[in-house]
């Protein structure tokens, strides 16, 4: 049977009555599955969900339904890896338990008064959300017992790991009583949650929300791999390439992140830095300007982003890869989230090309190479997304109506398209000078340099025959250099116009008003029907299977006239031995 809705799945009708409130018309897919095995008896539970799939209220509605509220002693604890998500799952379950009557909930976590948080113990609660760190030191401090506890989740337990909690966990746990249940939510299955299971849940049912290991769907991976010198370039020119940016820049270390973000606000974006090097409360301000979306850019490390939970990035960029691929799932995983897409950019060195192929098996999904936008290009899209911005802006007329006629009167010697001319100069004159001067930038493909020079070499025709290679035809494309044409945009082209099984592109040879590639013959067909007749630079794009060059016709036609003077001869030579005959 299809269970649909929270009746179904046996939430009481008081927490129905919140959540209703709240917008949850029907269960996500993740508490269809753990709500009506959490409501049994002595069920333990592993869920693999990412952030953002519903699993608060996953755990959150059973054990709120199994809490007794005349026994004001802690009947369950929730461990968590960060004070903000500690906040947001106290906050989430009074919501949910806003009709039941006395029921305390207590958020405990670091760099917070911890007297309050004891006398608010002393007062007695039900459910305690903790950070792990500060739960042992009440424990430590005998301010809390956990002696009547039923339940224990470990929520985001590879976070808690990473984060180096394996101890307090292990401590944790041995204070609450063993027949316990255990419910442990993570993203990712790496080998110590495996340990945590194993020596603490018993006969635990797995449930899998989404491949386990596996990235979100809608989430397209790039990668653009540069000299290490040019890696900030190419950052800049994918923040201007996308107006409308909305992401995070994850850098290896503290340092890093404050100098990325350091040059972004003096560069004019509209960045700002998250690490632990800054206080709590600058820490929260920024996060709070980030989900306002006053910053568009969060230049941040991955300990110091936990906890801050925004559905609508569009972008997550990694300044370098992790070493661990866990986190690169999970910094992925923060895009293309409720049904969004979104684009997951690592701008690399050549060192870390094989962290690509690494990561590639693990999310079982391929990286894009990424084309570096032209000046050219980032001018024509920032260009269109001011006009789109001022053809939508709202005119309050009230407020200006009084200083427009002398405005008018001002402006009265120049005609309408002066004043378009004018704005866009205004608006723009500084990004398009800036291009103008920049030069562009060296993308590196495998194996390196010395490669990048040969295919410049053979782009430049230079000592290579012009006949494709076994197994590829040669397409004829009406662009070429003088169009702006590089490699990197036939790439581009083809990977993001031809829907489907990835394209493979074979030579590219760039002529000065138009070029030939490669691709596989099998894909022949469908790049001339996706290709031909799109708009690109402002032209209509022709592409066709390619003519043989000169010498190739000149060689077709040597091939031909010997196999005609062999069957003439062939015909020569029978004749004779019938008159022989
Ligand atoms: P979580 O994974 O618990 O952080 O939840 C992600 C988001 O989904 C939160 O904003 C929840 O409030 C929301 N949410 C959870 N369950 C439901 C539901 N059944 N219907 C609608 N929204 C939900």
């Amino acid at each position: 049977m299809i269970l649909k809705t929270f009746e179904e799945l046996g939430v009481a009708p008081n927490i129905r009555r919140a959540i209703i409130e709240m917008g949850y018309e029907s269960p996500m897919p993740v508490q269809e599955e753990v709500i009506p095995y959490l409501l049994g008896n002595e069920n333990e539970v592993i869920a693999l969900a990412q952030t953002g799939t519903g699993k608060t209220a996953a755990f959150g509605l059973p054990i709120l339904q199994q809490i007794h509220v005349n026994n004001v002693q802690p009947q369950a604890v929730v461990l968590c890896p960060t004070r903000e998500l500690c906040l947001q799952i106290a906050d989430d379950l009074n919501d949910y338990s806003k009709y039941i009557e006395k029921l305390k909930v207590l958020p405990v976590y670091g760099g917070s008064s911890i007297e309050s948080q004891i006398r608010s113990l002393h007062r007695g609660v039900h459910i305690i959300v903790a950070t792990p760190g500060r739960l042992i030191d009440l424990i430590k401090r005998k301010t809390v017992d956990l002696q009547q506890v039923r339940n224990v989740i470990l929520d985001e337990a590879d976070e808690m790991l990473n984060m180096g909690f394996s101890e307090s966990i292990d401590e944790i746990l041995s204070h609450v009583p063993k027949n316990r249940n255990m419910l442990l939510f993570s993203a990712t299955m790496p080998a110590e949650i495996a340990r945590i299971t194993k020596k603490y849940m018993r006969n635990p049912h797995e449930i899998v929300i989404g491949k386990k290991n596996e990235g979100a769907k809608n989430v397209k991976h790039i990668y653009y791999m540069v000299n290490a010198k040019d890696k900030y370039l190419v950052l800049k020119r994918i923040a201007d390439y996308n107006p409308n940016i909305y992401g995070i820049i994850f850098c290896r270390t503290r340092k890093e992140t404050q100098e990325i973000a350091d040059l972004l606000i003096k560069d004019g974006y509209n960045a700002d830095s998250l690490h632990g090097d800054l206080s709590q409360v600058q820490r929260d301000y920024v996060m709070q300007k980030f989900r306002l979306r006053n910053i568009q850019l969060l230049v941040a490390t991955d300990v110091a982003a936990r906890g801050l939970d925004v559905d609508d990035l569009t972008h997550i960029i990694n300044y370098g890869l992790p070493d661990d691929i866990e986190l690169y799932t999970h910094r992925s995983g923060r895009t293309g989230r409720a049904g969004k897409t979104g684009t997951s950019i690592a701008i690399i060195n050549l060192r870390e090309k094989h962290k690509v192929k690494n990561i590639e098996k693990v999310i079982n999904k391929q990286f894009e190479q990424g084309v570096i936008p032209k000046g050219k290009q980032i001018c024509e899209r920032q260009l269109f997304s001011f006009i789109d911005k001022l053809e939508k802006v709202k005119v309050n007329e009230e407020e200006i109506k009084d200083i427009l006629p002398s405005i008018y009167r001002k402006l009265d010697w120049l005609d309408k398209e002066d004043i378009i001319k004018r704005l866009i100069s205004h608006e723009f004159n500084i990004l398009i000078n800036y291009y103008q001067e920049a030069g562009e930038i060296e993308l590196l493909c495998e194996g390196g340099r010395k490669r990048e020079r040969d295919k410049e070499k053979r782009i430049s025709g230079k000592g290579t025959s012009r006949t494709s290679e076994k197994g590829y035809a040669r397409l004829f494309i009406n662009l070429g250099k003088t169009d702006g044409l590089a490699p990197q945009n036939v790439i581009g082209l083809l990977n993001d116009n031809i829907p489907g099984k990835k394209v493979n592109i074979g030579r590219i040879d760039l002529m000065k008003n138009f070029s030939f590639f490669e691709v596989k013959e099998v894909d022949k067909e469908r790049v001339i029907r996706n290709l031909d007749g799109i708009k690109v630079f402002g032209r209509r794009v022709a592409v066709e299977g390619a003519q043989p060059s000169l010498s190739e016709n000149r060689k077709q036609k040597i091939e031909k006239k010997q196999k005609d003077n062999r069957k003439e001869n062939r015909k020569f030579k029978n004749k004779k031995v019938r008159k022989s005959s």
